[in-house]
C-alpha cells in the first residue's frame, strides 16, 4: 500500500485549488466526511485524463512559449502536445448565461466590452484572436481536453471583476455556470479551478462545486506522540573492543501528522516539512518550519539573511548610488583577514552595496557583534600597481591642461570621479601636468583597494535565502529523516545548508526532497 504523505509545502487542493485575501474570511469548511478519498479509485463511468508523469501547468495554454495567443485553443493544444499535467485559462461570465475563455484587459473588458453586459455572440463580433480564432467557450475549451489520450487538465481561473467597481456576482455565475457546464460535458476530472483573492467567490464555488476535494491549509502544529525509543542498530562494521561504539537511544518521539491553521488534523506515515526559510517572505515563507521542528526538539542554527545586500554607513556608497561596476573585484575581510575574493559585477546603493559579487560575499558573513568587516574593491583587476601607475601617466599626459576631476575621465565612471578626488585628498583645481608622483601612486592605491565599510547585513524580507536553520546534526543525510521524530522529514532551505547563487539552493532543495522520496 502506498504511504500516506504530506507535504507542508502543498496541502493542496485536487479538484479545486484555491487563494484568498487575508482581509477576508475563509470560507466555511466543507463536510470532510462527504469528501471522497484521492486514494480511493472510484469508477464514477466519466472519461478520466490519461496518466500524466509530471505537475507542469501551462500558463493560458503555454501562449508564449508557442507564440499562439493567450487562451487560445492553439495555446491549449500546445499545451496538451507537451503533455503537461495541466493548462490555465482565464473565464468570464456573459449575459446570454456562457462562459467566455479569455483574458479581459485592465478595465475587466474583452473587445472593449464588460463580458457580463454582452452576450457570447456579441462578444465574438467585436473582434477574433490573433491567429483568426474566434473567441472560444469554455464548452470549445472543454471539448479539446475530454479526448482519449489527453492526460491535461484545465485549470479554470475565476477571474475577479474590479473594474468599474468590485463586482463579485460575475465571477459566483462563472463559477456556477462553469459547474454546470463541466457536469453536462461529464468532464468533472478534466477541470480545476483556481480562485485568487477573493473569499465571496470562494465561497459560492464550494457551494457549487459540492464535490471538492482537499483545500489549501497551512500547517500550524506537528502531531507528536511518545514512543519507546530503541536503541541505534549495530554498526556494519565489526567494532573495535577497545572502543566500543556508545549507541544511542533512538528518536522519543513518531510524527503521526500536522494540525492545519483550519485546525483540521491530517494523520500520515511521513511528514516532509518544506516549507523554506525566513527570508522572502512574500513567496509564503515566514519561518513556519522552524516553529515546526523546535516543536520536535530541533536545535536551530540561527537563521539569518544570505545572499543578500549589505548595510556601509560609507556616505560614499550613497554619492554613487546607482553605479554598476563590470569586472572588479570584490575582497571581504573579517577582521582584516580575507575571507572572500571574487571578480565580477556589483552596484553601489543608497544604502550600502549589493549585487552578484555581494550577495556571493554576503554568504562568508559570520557573527556581526563579534568581528568587523570591510570591502575593498579593486576598480582594475586587470592591471597590476605598476601597470595602473604607467597607465594613468599616459593619461595625465594626454590631458595635462584638465583639473583633477577631468584627468580622471578615462579611468573612472563619471558619478566616481568626484568622489575618488575627495578621497583622494587632492586639490581638486591641481592641473593633470602637476600630480606629483606620490599622487599619483596614492592614486593607484585607492583604484586598487577601494575601502567600503560594512556594518549590516541587508534586512530578510530583500534576502535571497536563509542561512542557517535546523540543524543538519539532527537529520540523516540519506533519508533527510529527523533524529528526533520518527516519520518526520526535512528538505530544502529549511534546513542549515545554503549556498551561492546559481542555481545552488535550489539543488539543495531538489536533492534533499529527492532523498527523502527515495527512502518511501
Ligand atoms: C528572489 C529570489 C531569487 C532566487 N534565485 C535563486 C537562484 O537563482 N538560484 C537558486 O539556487 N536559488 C534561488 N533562490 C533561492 C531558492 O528559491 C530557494 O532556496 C528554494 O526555493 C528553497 O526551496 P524550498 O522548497 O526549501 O522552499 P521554498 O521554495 O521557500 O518553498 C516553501 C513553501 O512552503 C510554504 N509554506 C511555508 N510555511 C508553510 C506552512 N506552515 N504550511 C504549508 N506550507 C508552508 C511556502 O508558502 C512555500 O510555498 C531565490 C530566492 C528568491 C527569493
Amino acid at each position: 500500500m502506498l504511504k500516506k504523505i504530506i507535504s507542508l509545502t502543498a496541502i493542496a487542493a485536487t479538484v479545486l485549488l484555491f487563494a484568498c485575501t487575508d482581509d477576508e474570511e475563509w470560507p466555511a469548511q466543507p463536510d470532510w466526511s462527504q469528501i471522497p478519498n484521492p486514494d480511493e479509485v472510484v469508477d464514477d463511468g466519466l472519461l478520466k485524463p490519461a496518466a500524466c508523469g509530471n505537475n507542469v501547468v501551462a500558463h493560458r495554454g503555454g501562449a508564449s512559449e508557442c507564440k499562439a495567443p493567450d487562451n487560445s485553443l492553439a495555446s491549449l493544444r500546445y499545451a496538451i502536445e507537451q503533455g503537461c499535467y495541466g493548462s490555465e485559462c482565464d473565464i468570464y461570465w456573459t449575459k446570454d448565461d456562457n462562459v467566455v475563455v479569455a483574458h479581459a484587459d485592465g478595465n475587466c473588458k474583452i473587445n472593449g466590452m464588460y463580458p457580463w453586459e454582452h452576450t457570447l455572440a456579441e462578444l465574438r463580433a467585436g473582434g477574433g484572436l490573433s491567429n483568426g480564432e474566434q473567441l472560444p467557450s469554455l464548452e470549445d475549451f472543454i471539448r479539446e481536453v475530454k479526448k482519449e489520450e489527453c492526460c491535461t487538465r484545465l485549470w479554470l481561473d475565476i477571474k475577479n471583476i474590479t473594474y468599474p467597481s468590485t463586482l463579485t456576482q460575475y465571477p459566483i455565475n462563472a463559477t456556477k455556470r462553469a459547474c454546470e457546464i463541466v457536469t453536462e460535458l461529464g468532464a468533472k476530472h478534466f477541470v480545476e479551478f483556481i480562485c485568487t483573492g477573493n473569499a465571496t467567490v470562494m465561497r459560492s464555488a464550494f457551494a457549487y462545486a459540492q464535490d471538492a476535494d482537499i483545500v489549501y491549509d497551512g500547517a500550524k502544529k506537528l502531531l507528536l506522540e511518545d514512543i519507546v525509543p530503541e536503541a541505534e542498530p549495530a554498526p556494519a562494521v565489526p567494532e573495535n573492543p577497545r572502543h566500543p561504539k556508545k549507541k544511542k537511544a533512538g528518536p522519543a518521539l513518531r510524527c503521526v501528522g500536522v494540525r492545519g491553521t483550519s485546525g483540521r488534523e491530517y494523520r500520515a506515515d511521513a511528514v516532509l516539512v518544506a516549507t523554506g526559510g525566513v527570508s522572502y517572505p512574500t513567496t509564503g515563507s515566514t519561518g513556519d518550519g522552524y516553529k515546526l521542528a523546535r516543536q520536535a526538539g530541533h536545535t536551530l542554527v540561527e537563521p539569518v539573511p544570505s545572499l543578500v545586500s549589505l548595510v556601509s554607513h560609507d556616505p560614499d556608497c550613497k554619492k554613487m548610488m546607482g553605479l554598476a561596476l563590470k569586472n572588479v573585484t570584490l575582497t571581504l575581510f573579517e577582521d582584516g583577514k580575507a575571507i572572500f575574493d571574487e571578480q565580477g559585477e556589483m552596484l553601489f546603493t543608497h544604502f550600502g552595496i549589493s549585487g552578484p559579487l555581494t550577495l556571493s560575499a554576503s554568504s562568508h558573513l559570520g557573527d556581526m557583534k563579534k568581528h568587523k568587516y570591510h570591502a575593498e574593491i579593486d576598480l582594475k583587476p586587470a592591471l597590476s600597481e605598476e601597470q595602473l601607475y604607467d597607465r594613468i601617466t599616459r593619461d595625465f599626459a594626454l590631458l595635462a591642461n584638465h583639473a583633477a576631476q577631468g584627468a580622471l575621465v578615462k579611468l573612472l565612471p563619471s558619478s566616481m570621479q568626484p568622489v575618488m578626488v575627495a578621497r583622494w585628498g587632492i586639490d581638486p583645481a591641481t592641473k593633470a601636468n602637476q600630480i606629483t608622483r606620490e599622487q599619483k601612486r596614492e592614486l593607484v592605491q585607492l583604484i586598487k583597494h577601494w575601502r567600503v565599510s560594512i556594518d549590516a547585513r541587508g534586512d530578510l524580507a530583500h534576502a535571497v535565502i536563509t542561512s542557517g536553520g535546523v540543524s543538519v546534526r539532527e537529520v540523516d543525510p540519506k533519508t533527510m529523516q529527523s533524529k528526533k521524530a520518527l516519520g518526520l522529514y526535512f528538505a530544502g532551505e529549511v534546513l542549515d545548508v545554503d549556498a551561492y547563487t546559481g542555481g545552488y539552493n535550489l539543488q539543495i532543495a531538489f536533492c534533499t526532497a529527492q532523498s527523502f522520496a527515495n527512502h518511501l
